[in-house]
């Protein structure tokens, strides 16, 4: 892979001194405990609970933690929620709202050495464990949408109480249910210790190898790459590449041949009316993509640039609207929720329906919108959102810049 550095002189970072001793203290109390207890000399039961663990927590990351929370790929109830939060929770990979937020910070910053958390671009060392050594800032992290996350009960008291539940479903569950087989000991060790560090290096993997290593048939804007081994580790998030392309799906593979064990969970939960609204990217936004990158494997461009996702302002034949037209049909729009009519490189852009779709969450959206009231138009413009939009704040995919381009509704007309 092409390795790329930005010339920001980055501050040096301080060391996180307790996580590092907790991660590197697992490490090796696992490792002894498997010289005390090695494989062949485990009982069955004990081996079994310890890949439903490991298993069963992965289901919890990439159904609840990832899918769920961090995207919203889907709705659950309170008590799906729940489930999914305990499985989560035993993985020990921090509270819902932290590992959440942070995970947004990746999706809007992927391969910014300086707010993605766990940057490809530092290397594939930092970005599967490297960045779990050190204190981040995370500068940008007040223009990431957590509403969703503050709103939702279990994401506050998993949050509030994570410690004591962490250390009791990741620690003493798997020896309590050893008492079963009296095999307690063997099963802190082998269900406590050694799936932790499976369910940790399969999900650090998903940050550094599959930045790293394989195909990229959807976006080649970033470093992620669809990786089949890693999907078969992962409980399906292999196929990365789509899921940096697409965020909000709920699959990792939109092919039925993808090998995605979470999308068929939860295919299974939606037809058991578990859970609810399934979220899909358009057929034609997806083959668009697929199509994209498979004529762009033939064709060099001069630059080396690949865009041309829409009608620039030249090409443009719809109406022309003055800031009283803009206003005018924001009052008459008549929707439920307040309209939210942005401008985007001189283009009046109607998100109202999009907002909830939107990968980044409605806040940042509603931050540029069209205020109510004319007064508070600054200069007697708004905010254009161009430049957030071409990467100031996220760099939006090929996919996301069509996307913008059949919500236009006219041309601004600047006076
Ligand atoms: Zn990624
Ligand atoms: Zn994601």
């Amino acid at each position: 892979m092409t390795v790329t550095s930005t010339s920001v002189q980055r501050q040096p970072q301080k060391i996180w001194w307790s996580n590092a001793i907790f991660f590197v203290g697992i490490h090796l109390a696992a490792v002894a405990g498997v010289l005390v207890r090695l494989p062949w000399t485990v009982r069955k039961e004990t081996l079994i609970l310890t890949l439903i663990v490991w298993q069963s927590s992965s289901f919890g990351i990439t159904i609840g933690y990832h899918r769920l929370y961090s995207h919203r790929a889907f709705h659950a109830s309170l008590g799906v929620r729940s489930v999914l939060a305990i499985l989560g929770t035993m993985a020990m990979q921090g509270s819902i709202k932290h590992r959440c937020l942070r995970h947004r910070l990746h999706h809007r910053y992927t391969d910014d050495d300086e707010h993605d958390p766990y940057s490809a671009t530092r290397g594939l060392l930092f970005s599967h464990v490297g960045w779990i050594f050190f204190k981040a800032k995370y500068e940008r992290m007040d223009l990431i949408d957590r509403q969703d996350l503050e709103r939702d009960p279990v994401v506050r008291f998993q949050h509030r109480y994570y410690m004591p539940l962490a250390i009791f479903f990741g620690f003493l569950l798997p020896p309590l249910l050893g008492l079963i087989w009296a095999d307690a000991w063997g099963a802190f060790i082998w269900g406590g210790l050694v799936s932790r560090l499976l369910i940790w290096h399969c999900t650090f993997l998903v940050n550094s190898l599959a930045h790293w290593d394989g195909l990229q048939p959807y976006t080649d804007e970033n470093t992620s790459r669809m990786n089949w081994i890693l999907a078969l580790l992962t409980a399906g998030e292999g196929n990365h590449n789509f899921h940096h392309s697409f965020p909000y799906d709920f699959r990792a593979g939109p092919s039925p041949l993808d090998w995605d064990p979470s999308k068929w969970v939860l295919l299974v939960l939606h037809q058991l009316g578990f859970v609810t609204g399934l979220r899909r990217a358009r057929l034609d936004e997806i083959e668009d993509a697929k199509l994209f990158m498979r004529s762009k494997s033939h064709v060099t461009h001069h630059d080396g640039s690949s865009e041309n996702t829409g009608e620039g302002e030249a090409a443009w034949s719809g109406p022309v609207w003055d800031v009283d037209q803009v206003m005018e049909y924001a009052e008459n729009m008549g929707t439920k929720t307040a309209p939210c009519l942005m401008v985007v490189d001189g283009f009046v852009i109607d998100a109202t329906n999009y907002m909830k779709e939107h990968p980044g969450g409605a806040m940042v959206l509603r931050k540029y919108a069209i205020p109510k009231d004319k007064t508070k138009l600054e200069g007697g413009l708004w905010r254009d959102a161009g430049w957030a939009f071409a990467g100031g704040l996220n760099k939006h995919s090929r996919s996301a810049k069509r996307r913008l381009v059949e919500m236009r509704l006219a041309r601004l007309k600047v006076e």
